[in-house]
């Protein structure tokens, strides 16, 4: 089978990328630059082109950015959407994040429809950030499943970089349900949507300043910067990377999963107990809290519940538990010096 995959040098895409080549697929990844692909290429010497293939996609801002990419010889059946900037360096809220979010997902079903009639099933990484609604805060009585979405606002989307983010990736999911509702194209699609997610870094990064926001708080854990005080949790609900690849193979494989939302997610965490695991571990790092250090801990009047039966049911996701997610993406972090 022959799979387009978008964003090929991300965090989640390169988890992607490396099950659908052990699972035998055919893959065409997208990246912004020529070095994006050398890169890449790096990591599978052995696999070729009839396997593994590159077509340059410098902004997915631009409404017809896909119209190459979605052809193929041989054509496409599935496509699997997870380029979206995931970052809050931003200047403009608007161009910088919103943008690529939903002229990306618009632009790229647009381009399906027109020119890839093979294509059977889009599976779109949306995200927690399109369900959550933040007006509740930490809302104990509720639990958050499918059937929720972020009433997020433009107006409140341009408040700072974090509601910018969850503004786009809410508006870019709702555009691709607009889009299937309009144009009834001939394939279905399917959302991942995932909370936070850790796991091992895979992907190309040549410093530790490029690493991906989720896995974030990690490293800042391993140089120290939570000695004294460990950060809030914030979204305190995750999933490992190698889940969320899986979910997005069989949101496309599985007959079931058209036209449906999956929230993905293994549960709880807290900032603590990620300390807890490093320290446990890995005892040679010195500059980790300690048991009495304040901070990092769930909210002490309760938190919302999750409901990821769904991604069980129809997907069959086993998820992994957060042990093992934070031992693996610290070892996996150990060639950049930590
Ligand atoms: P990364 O930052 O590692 O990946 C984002 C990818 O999108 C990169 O390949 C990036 O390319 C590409 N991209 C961003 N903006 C553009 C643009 N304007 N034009 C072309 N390509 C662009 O983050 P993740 O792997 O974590 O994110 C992947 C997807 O998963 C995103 O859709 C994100 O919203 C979603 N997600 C992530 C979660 C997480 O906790 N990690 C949680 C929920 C959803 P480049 O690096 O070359 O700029």
């Amino acid at each position: 089978t022959r799979v387009l995959l978008t964003g090929g040098s991300g965090f989640i895409a390169a988890h992607t990328l490396d099950f659908l080549l052990k699972h035998g697929y055919s893959v065409v990844t997208t990246v912004r630059n020529q070095e994006k692909v050398d890169n890449i290429r790096k990591v599978y010497p052995n696999v070729g082109k009839d396997k593994l293939d590159f077509v340059i996609v410098p902004d997915i801002s631009d409404p017809s950015a896909f119209d190459k990419a979605v052809i193929s010889d041989p054509p496409f059946e599935g496509v699997l959407h997870t380029a979206s900037p995931f970052h809050f360096n931003v200047t403009d809220t608007k161009k910088d994040l919103i943008d690529p979010a939903v002229i990306g997902t618009t632009g790229i079903l647009k381009a399906i429809k027109k020119s890839a009639p093979t294509v059977k099933r889009v599976v779109i990484t949306s995200s927690f950030a399109a369900i959550i609604n933040l007006t509740k805060g930490t809302w104990p009585e509720h639990t958050y499943s499918e059937a929720d979405w972020n009433p997020i606002t433009l107006e409140e989307a341009i408040v700072n970089p974090i509601n910018g983010y969850r503004a786009s990736k809410t508006f870019a999911e709702k555009a691709a349900w607009e889009f299937v509702e309009k144009e009834k194209p001939k394939f279905s699609i399917a959302t991942i949507n995932p909370p936070m997610v850790f796991g091992p870094v895979v992907h190309t990064i040549k410093s530790l300043d490029e690493l991906n926001t989720s896995n974030e708080r990690i490293r800042d854990a391993l140089l120290g910067k939570m000695k004294d005080q460990i950060p809030d949790t914030g979204v305190c609900i995750w999933v490992d990377v190698r889940d969320v690849a899986a979910a997005h193979v069989a949101a496309m494989e599985v007959p079931d999963a058209a036209n449906k939302r999956f929230f993905v997610t293994e549960g709880h965490f807290s900032n603590r107990e990620i300390c807890q695991i490093i320290r446990k571990n890995f005892p040679d790092y010195k500059n980790l809290p300690s048991d009495s250090t304040p901070g990092g801990d769930l909210p002490e009047g309760g938190v919302f519940k999750v409901n990821n039966t769904r991604s069980k049911d129809i997907l069959g996701l086993k998820y992994k538990p957060l042990e093992a997610c934070i031992v693996d993406t610290v070892k996996s972090l150990k060639p950049f010096g930590l």
